[in-house]
């Protein structure tokens, strides 16, 4: 399945546990596991906290100090330190289904990270097992 995912920032977290839940909830597997992929270079997809809205905050503030835009780099679409985000967050996460519920942490949702937004974006949702 695929999911289109409209982001409104250069940088920012959105929390797609309920997408991912809800095809799962209609594949009708009670039993297996969902991939979730981002098929983009520039964004990518973490698991991390869904309570405090700012533990995501924080991570990105993090990861811009950390990477910041650098005029040494050579891509020529000026856009590496959105690459190197992307890489470090990976383009894809594996959920284990029982009950036909997400085994997530209690605290835990999943996440699209866009990094050289503002666009639209794909999601793919891969759900197997019965
Ligand atoms: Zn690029």
């Amino acid at each position: 399945m695929v999911y289109s995912v409209k982001t409104s920032k250069a940088d920012e977290f959105i929390n797609i546990t309920g997408i991912v839940a809800q095809a799962v909830r209609e594949s009708g597997v009670k039993d297996g596991i969902v991939t979730v992929f981002v098929p983009h270079t520039t964004a990518g997809v973490t698991i991390n906290e869904n309570a405090d809205p700012d533990v995501t905050w924080d991570i990105l503030y993090t990861l811009n100090k950390v990477f910041p835009d650098r005029s040494e780099y050579r891509h020529f679409e000026g856009n590496s330190h959105a690459h190197v985000k992307a890489s470090l967050m990976g383009s894809s996460c594996t959920v284990i289904i029982e009950n036909g519920q997400l085994m997530l942490g209690t605290w835990q949702g999943i996440y699209f990270c866009e990094f050289d937004g503002p666009r639209n974006r794909k999601v793919y949702i891969k759900v197997m097992g019965n």
